[in-house]
This record gives C-alpha cells, structure tokens and sequence, in this order.
C-alpha cells in the first residue's frame, strides 16, 4: 500500500497504463483529490467500480496528524506527527502579495549548522513526499485560503533528500495538482554542490536560495560543516554556471550573527564574492534560541552591513521578522515540544 498523496502525475499515468487503463484518469484522480478534496476512493464518481477496488487495494490517503497550532500576527506555526511518531513542523506567513508556507523536509538534519536548531536533533529519516504535500493540504484546510507560494525553508536539508522532494515540487506545480508556479516555489540548500547541478537540470524554473551566511573559508566552516565538504570555490563556479544556465536570479540567505558574521569586513568581502552576479543576498536576523549562545546582530548593525552591500552595487534586503513568539526559528517548536 502506498500514499495516494505521494503520486506525481505521471506515476499515476503509469500506474493507469500498466493497469491497461487509460491514462488521463490521473487527471480525473488528481481533480478529486487537488479541487475537489475528497478523502475516500468511494467519492470518485466518474470512477468506474472495478477501478476503485483496485486503487483501493493499492493506496491509502495520508497519515500525518496535526497536533497543534500556534498564531502570532501575519504567522501560523503548525505542529505535525508522523504515522511514526516523529514530529515535524510547517510555518505559515502572510505577506502582502499572498500566503507562503514554509515546509518540513526531513526528522531532523544532518547538516550540523552550528546555529540551527533544526540539527540539534541528527536525521532521523527523509520525510516522504506525500508527507511533504499533506504539509500543504492540511494547512490550506485549516487556514481555509489559498497558499500562492511554498519555500523549503522548514527542517531539513531538501537536497539530502532530493527525489522526493522533486516529486513534491512536481505536484506542487502540477495544473492539476496545487497549480503553483515555478516562480512561486523557492527551495533553500545550505550548498551540496552535485545537487545544485542535478536541479539545474530537473527544475530551473524554481527558485533557489543559497544558505551561505559567511563571506570566507574560514568563517562559513565554522558555521556551517558542509563547507568542509564544498568550500566557496566549489560552490561558487556551479552557481555562477546555475546563473548562466538558467537565467534566473539566485538569492543567498545571510543570518546576522553579533560580532561573527556582520561586521564592515564581512560586508564588504560578501560584495566582492557576489561581485557581478545575478544575484540579491536575503539578510536575515538571527532568531536567537536558548540553546546556542549566538546573538542577534543589533539594528543599527543590520541597517549598515546593508548599506556597504548596496552601496557596492549588490541587491539586498532584509527578511522581515516573523514570530519570535511562535518560536518560528526552524525546529524551535518541535525542540521546545519534545522538552516538554
Ligand atoms: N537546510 C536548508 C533549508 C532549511 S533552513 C538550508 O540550509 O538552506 C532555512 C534557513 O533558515 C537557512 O538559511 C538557515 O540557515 C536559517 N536558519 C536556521 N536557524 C535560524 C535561526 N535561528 N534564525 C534565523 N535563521 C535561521
């Protein structure tokens, strides 16, 4: 038996094909299950009997159980257990041009960020794809709107578990399926440079943020393990290749760590690195949890590390700050929940 939820359109024409069945009744299944929302095989009414015995037989509709929600202005955190017990997260923020929820990859991570609350718990497993899809149809249940945008920006490292998430990404897309745009799906990789390479080819119309947060060597492999694994001049030439290739602007994510990461001398050595790239750096303050002493940069810090960026001709912003109430950090309410 298998989730029905995990089945991209195209597995499930070939599922159809093998059968001797037609293959667009992979459409007929995915308007039941994506516009129309129906939660039994028994609701398919265009579906002949024989067919639904079969599927039936074959596929179930989901096991992901949410436990809990908490909401602060413009932002809804949810909490998830999966049919084995772990627990996952998803972040719902409004912004003003539409609903973008931050979604879940993986029980834990591997990727030893010395910041990141998400790696305080190693990876325990990829999450399935339909555990990723059932993220977005729960919440668009409960919120009862629309998500316009889907960023892979919860736990988990989505390129140490590409193929599925490559399939959400295909269902996510699919017009059949949730319909949203290429352009409305952003996935965050802390920078497997194989990967990077690979999605160039899968998906180059989907956006693709670079967790980078340290302008050198020295400083990023402090920060972040996998730059022992992929320094900035492996890393570098494959995105400028990715800029190339794909003709699509890249985002880097840079977190403002006090006194690590944001002083003039990092501002100006990450404008020298960005140098001519189509590219916008994404600052973000640091959501400060209670297990690593690492501090927020102070404001007036923020506003001046973007200043030296922009006056050196790199396109930059900073992230608007969402729920440090909700504990919005990535894995900050599993953590907090697991604790008791
Ligand atoms: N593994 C992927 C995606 C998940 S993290 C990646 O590394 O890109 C999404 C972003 O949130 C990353 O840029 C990550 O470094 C950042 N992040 C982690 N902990 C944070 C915190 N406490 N405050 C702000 N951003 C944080």
């Amino acid at each position: 038996m298998k989730d029905i939820y995990g089945m991209t359109h195209e597995n499930l024409e070939q599922y159809f094909l093998a059968l001797g069945e037609k293959k667009f009744k992979a459409t007929q299944i995915y308007e039941w299950l994506y516009e129309k929302r129906v939660t039994s095989f028994d609701e398919m009414r265009n579906v002949k009997k024989d067919v639904i015995t079969k599927l039936k037989e074959d596929f179930y509709f989901g096991k992901l159980t949410m436990l809990e929600r908490q909401d602060d202005v413009d932002v809804h955190k949810y909490l998830f257990e999966l049919s084995d017990g772990n627990k996952i997260e998803a972040v719902l923020m409004n912004h003003d041009y539409g609903n973008s929820l931050c979604v879940s990859s993986q029980v834990g991570c591997n990727m030893g960020c010395a910041f990141c609350e998400s790696g305080r718990l190693k990876k325990v497993r990829n999450l399935e794809t339909a555990e990723m899809v059932e993220q977005v149809l729960q919440i668009e249940q409960d919120f009862g709107k629309r998500i316009s945008h889907v960023v892979l920006m919860g736990i988990g490292e989505p390129f140490d578990n590409y193929d599925h998430v490559i399939s959400f990404i295909r269902i996510l897309n699919h017009p059949k399926g949730f319909a949203i745009g290429a352009r409305h799906i952003t996935v965050s990789t802390c920078g497997i440079v194989p990967k990077i390479e690979q999605f160039m080819k899968d998906e180059n119309q989907v956006n693709l943020a670079i967790s980078l947060h340290a302008p050198n060597n020295e400083l990023r492999s402090k920060l972040m393990k996998i730059n022992r694994a992929y320094p900035l001049e492996k890393l570098m030439p494959v995105l400028k290749k990715y800029i190339d290739v794909t003709h699509r602007r890249l985002t880097f994510e840079y977190i403002l760590l006090q006194d690590v990461n944001d002083t003039d001398e990092c501002a100006l050595e990450l404008a020298h690195l960005l140098k001519g790239m189509n590219c916008y750096v994404n600052l973000i303050p640091y959501n400060e949890t209670s297990h690593f002493e690492y501090k927020k940069s102070r404001q007036e810090r923020i506003l001046n590390f973007l200043d030296i960026l922009k006056k050196n001709h790199i396109q930059a912003t900073i992230r608007r700050e969402f729920g440090s109430k909700v504990q919005a950090a990535c894995g900050q309410l599993r953590s907090n929940y697991e604790e008791g």
